[in-house]
């Protein structure tokens, strides 16, 4: 998949990241999350698969108090 930023024409490539989101007013962080990773400006795409499944997560993961975890497949 090509890089999303304008001007970079680098190829993405697959990899892990840490990823953040604000989920019931609180800072998430999500690590192990596979992502397609620009290896030139650094920018991530996830996979609508990936996202959909991160907001389960999040929603089975609300009710402790953790801030971040790991993504389980
Ligand atoms: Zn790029």
């Amino acid at each position: 998949m090509k890089c999303q930023s304008p001007g970079c024409k680098a190829e993405n490539e697959p990899r892990t990241i840490s990823h953040s989101v604000i989920y019931l007013e609180r800072t998430v962080t999500v690590h192990q999350v596979p992502a397609e990773v620009c290896p030139e400006c650094g920018s991530a795409v996830l996979t609508e698969e990936t996202t959909l499944y991160l907001d389960g997560l999040l929603r089975r993961k609300a009710r402790s108090k953790a801030t971040s975890f790991a993504f389980e497949a």
